[in-house]
């Protein structure tokens, strides 16, 4: 579906994209791209979607090169752009009805009534269809957003940070109409600065970094080249010395009335655990653990570069 080869692209002296390959391929998935502000996630997808020209490099998407076929390609791919430009005293009705009418003939005449009311469903804003722009909530709009790139039908969707800056409820809603469409089958490219729902809805995250791929791979996969450290806190009374209580852990500190500990075998650490409570008679009061999380393996990444 798309294919990039050594892509680069340079704003005067900004080097925003420094190199990039990637394939995707399988279809009914969800791929995230992430990465911190001015990663170039932006420069990536719209020169996908044909809005800006590679510097150097190779990119076809859906066999098509999007600086030459970028009309063709848009009949066939479903784009949600970072910020969208509304007209804000149109109807919701009336705006899907207006991009419905840019697009050839040929797709227009599949967008008949039916179809946006259908589109409208998926996103949950039938009770909005006779309600103006300039009156939806944020969340609202990105969901008109999203209505708009479905509108067609595209088997390929390439949305660019859709769910920045909404509240969890409004990104959650976000998120079940990307499940909904992956269900469907349809492969979405998505672009966020959020990891949890990367975490949550993405196949395969690809990170994006100072312009350059950092990782690619499964949430698992990533995952797994995290150092592998698990946190273990511990509130403990009786007369212990914190240092000697979890032999499979490295003791590092207290935090309030917890002790921290990091340990690479977790289960190991809490049968020690067990074993030096049970011979020092001290009691556990509470005990908490962290596995190392896609956040650390990010954090890692993309600092390092
Ligand atoms: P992201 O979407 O990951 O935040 P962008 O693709 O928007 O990243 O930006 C990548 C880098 O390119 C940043 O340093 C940004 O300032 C720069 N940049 C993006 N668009 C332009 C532009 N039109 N002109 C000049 N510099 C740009
Ligand atoms: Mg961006």
């Amino acid at each position: 579906m798309i294919e990039v080869r050594e892509l680069r692209k340079t704003y005067r002296e900004v080097h925003a994209l420094r190199g990039i390959d990637l394939s995707i391929a399988a279809t009914g998935q969800i791929i995230g791209l992430l990465g911190p502000n001015g990663a170039g996630k932006t420069t990536l997808v719209e020169i996908l979607e044909g809005l800006r020209t590679a510097s150097s490099g190779s990119v076809s998407v859906l066999g098509l090169d999007p600086s030459r076929a970028s009309g063709a390609l848009r009949a066939r791919i479903g784009v949600q752009l970072q910020t969208t430009a509304f007209m804000n005293d149109l109807t919701v009705m009336e705006t899907l009805k207006l991009y419905a009418a840019l697009y050839p003939q040929s797709i227009r005449l599949k967008v008949d009534t039916t179809r946006i009311q259908s589109v409208l469903q998926r996103v949950d804003l039938v009770d909005k269809a006779k309600a103006t722009v300039r009156g939806l909530s944020g969340g609202q709009r990105q969901r008109l957003a999203v209505a708009m790139a479905m509108l067609h039908d595209p088997d390929l969707y390439i949305l660019d940070a859709p769910t920045s800056g909404l509240d969890p409820i409004a990104r959650r809603q976000i998120h079940d109409i990307l499940a909904a469409l992956k269900a469907d089958g349809k492969t979405i490219l998505l672009s966020s600065h959020y990891l949890d729902e990367i975490e949550a809805l993405a196949d395969r995250v690809i990170i994006l970094a100072a312009g350059q791929i950092v990782a690619d791979g499964t949430p698992l996969d990533l995952l797994a080249r995290a150092a592998g450290a698990s946190t273990l806190w511990l509130e403990v009374s009786g007369a212990i010395d914190p240092s000697q209580l979890v032999p499979q852990a490295t003791f590092e500190g207290r935090d309030g009335s917890l002790f921290r500990y990091r340990t690479t075998d977790p289960t190991a650490a809490i049968v020690g655990l067990a074993d030096s409570l049970r011979t020092s008679g001290a009691q556990l009061d509470d005990l908490r653990l962290k596995r190392p999380s896609l956040e650390d393996v990010y954090l890692q990444l993309v600092g390092a570069a």
